[in-house]
């Protein structure tokens, strides 16, 4: 199965990629976590992005379009795969096609502005893992350290009030017509992103057809 979860940034779709993708068995493919992972590298590519993610514009195209082609060769993605934060852009939506890839399913995480910029205060990121939590809605079994690896949990430079204003302009801009091109191709679900991660989880599930558990 082919998924790509669409939404505001703060709306939970890394979140929700990574329980969908465990009960798939299939990985979920996180763009901002690859450049995340290429600027602390400080990989050519990485020095590149992190000019743009730094005041919360989009990587170019053909950058973004390079990572994801690299990504969908490996053999872990012959099953499927959750696309989280790609594409971004009409653009990019384009050259998926050009790739030949049909995805299944378009999930929508719909939160509205003022309740993402609420959020965003509390998202914090594991220096060492990049593991996503939320102080309130996602917190780590450890406080302000990574349950999974015990380093310490970080805020992201673009979560900082000002970048997240731009960043979700640039969503209304850029990303969110995107809707319009998924329904027209009849994959397109929208989901309201409640306030528990749970909460949205089995809404999801029910979306992509997945039995909760007994
Ligand atoms: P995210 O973690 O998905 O919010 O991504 C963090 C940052 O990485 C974004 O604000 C962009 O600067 C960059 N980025 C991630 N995915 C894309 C994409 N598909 N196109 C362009 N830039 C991206």
């Amino acid at each position: 199965m082919k998924i790509m979860f669409l939404g505001a940034p703060g709306a939970g779709k890394g979140t929700q990629a990574e329980v969908v993708s465990e009960a798939l068995s299939i990985p979920a493919i996180s763009t901002g976590a690859i450049i995340r992972s290429a600027i602390k590298q400080g990989t050519e590519t990485g020095l590149l992005a992190k000019t743009y993610t730094d005041r919360g514009a989009l990587v170019p195209d053909d950058v973004v379009v390079g990572i994801v082609k690299e990504r969908l060769a490996a053999d872990d993605c012959r099953r499927g795969f959750i696309l989280d934060g790609f594409p971004r852009t009409l653009a990019q939506a384009e050259a998926l096609d050009a790739m030949g890839i049909e995805l299944d399913l378009v999930l929508s995480i719909e939160v509205p502005d003022e309740e993402i910029i609420d959020r965003m205060g509390g998202r914090r990121v594991c220096s060492g893992c990049g593991a996503t939590y939320h102080m309130k809605y996602n917190p780590s079994e450890k406080g302000e350290r990574c349950e999974r690896c015990d380093q310490p949990l970080t805020v992201r430079k673009d979560d900082a009030p000002e970048v997240v204003l731009s960043r979700l302009a640039g969503y209304h801009k850029e990303t969110a017509p995107l809707k319009d091109y998924y329904k027209a191709k009849g994959i397109l679900k929208m989901v309201r992103g409640q306030e528990r991660v749970e909460d949205t989880t089995d809404l999801i599930m029910k979306a992509v057809g997945i039995e909760p558990k007994a």
